[in-house]
């Protein structure tokens, strides 16, 4: 075992504060890893709180993990120390269902490893990447492109997967529209992923404040929802709307924006179960669909894109110290658009 720093809850109503706990050892197919960056995704605040139940404490947050490989276990073939390499969701799978065998593991029918506020198959907690270091299985770690820098990857982890994954299966491309619900972490890598991928872009945020950088991220059009006006005029426009926002909202409003056969895919994660009208889906045959970050062989192909199109995340980077403000300020919109903390500031705590 090897000791490691962290910042960690120690319960639902504690802020993250420093705190120490125990790594294994590489195993034969294990990867260690010396985290330098990790992002902090939405759900890290959903879950600090358990605002869905069930969260195990203490907990390290942290699931938009790169770094560095340290060393490998004897039987492993796919990295070499000194790798630049990457960590998203989840670190295992059953590896026998048929998703996991068809490189769909993030629906596998017992149950991913989550990276933390989940159980190893051994029964001990996982712990996250608010942490100087991770040993991973090699299976289960993807590889950063060399031209992209590590800390404004690291929020492709989960943000970029989970708006590429449902953007690839609703084939966001040449000649179709997609529009973007939230300008946050996850919404600003779905405007540049989808502009990447050639499809005419809106965005659909509360207000027209984040419009200027709306349009640098390659969206071709930005609307605020806060004016009634935008659902008049928006009315069947739209292929496919990726919708990003955890708050409550009306969907049904949404849906009349779709086209004949548009879909209405649902990756943000409201507490609340949201009523839906049947007349708004069968009047023109749409869809409601959900879609959860992707599979590895999934991440690695958008990480490939990612380092061929030159994307990464648009980032602030804090210090550790700064985690409990980094939340309050995600809550308020009040990131532009993803906190990354610097692993390095850890030595100081
Ligand atoms: P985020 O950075 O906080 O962005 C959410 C955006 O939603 C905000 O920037 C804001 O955009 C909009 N918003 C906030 N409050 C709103 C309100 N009251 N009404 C309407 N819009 C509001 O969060 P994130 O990290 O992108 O995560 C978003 C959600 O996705 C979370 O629920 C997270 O748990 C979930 N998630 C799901 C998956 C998956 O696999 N499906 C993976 C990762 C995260 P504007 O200012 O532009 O309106
Ligand atoms: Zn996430
Ligand atoms: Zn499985």
């Amino acid at each position: 075992m090897a000791q490691a720093k962290g910042y960690a809850v120690s319960d639902v109503k504690a802020p993250l504060a420093p705190y120490s706990f125990e790594r294994r050892e590489p195993r034969e197919h294990d990867v260690a890893i010396d985290i330098r960056y990790c992002g902090i995704c939405h759900t890290d605040i959903h879950q600090v709180r358990d605002e869905w139940g069930g969260s195990i404490f203490p907990m390290v947050p942290g699931h938009e993990i790169a770094g560095v490989v340290t060393s490998i276990g004897s039987k492993v073939t796919k990295y070499k120390i000194g790798d630049k390499v990457g960590v998203g969701c989840f670190v295992d799978s059953c590896r026998d269902c048929k998703q996991c065998e068809s490189d769909l593991e993030q629906y596998c029918t017992e149950g991913l490893v989550l990276t933390y506020n989940s159980r190893e198959r051994d029964g001990s907690p996982t712990m996250g990447g608010y942490s100087e270091k991770i040993v991973v299985d090699e299976n289960y770690v993807l590889r950063i492109p060399d031209n992209l820098p590590l800390d404004a990857s690291a929020p492709l982890l989960c943000a970029g997967i989970t708006l590429y994954s449902p953007l690839k299966h609703w084939h966001a491309g040449p000649g179709n529209t997609v529009a973007i619900i939230g300008l946050g972490g996850l919404g600003h890598m779905g405007v540049k992923l989808a502009h990447a991928m050639g499809a005419e872009v809106t965005v659909l945020s509360q207000s027209l404040r984040k419009r200027e950088d709306g349009k640098r991220l390659g969206a071709d059009h930005f609307y605020a929802t806060s004016d009634p006006e935008t659902f008049k005029r928006l009315k069947g426009s739209f292929d496919l709307i990726i919708n990003t926002v955890s708050a409550d909202m009306d969907w049904n409003l949404y849906l009349d924006l779709l086209k004949v056969d548009g879909s209405f895919v649902v990756v943000g994660l409201p507490a609340k179960q949201v009523p839906i009208g049947a007349f708004a889906l069968i009047l023109r045959r749409r869809s409601i669909a959900g879609s959860a970050i992707g599979s590895i062989r999934e991440t690695q192909e958008m990480l490939d894109f990612c380092g061929k199109h030159n994307i990464v995340s648009d980032i602030e980077v804090i210090p550790i110290q700064k985690v409990n403000e980094a939340y309050e300020r995600m809550l308020k919109s009040d990131v532009r658009y993803r906190f990354v903390i610097d692993m390095a500031s850890l030595k100081s705590s």
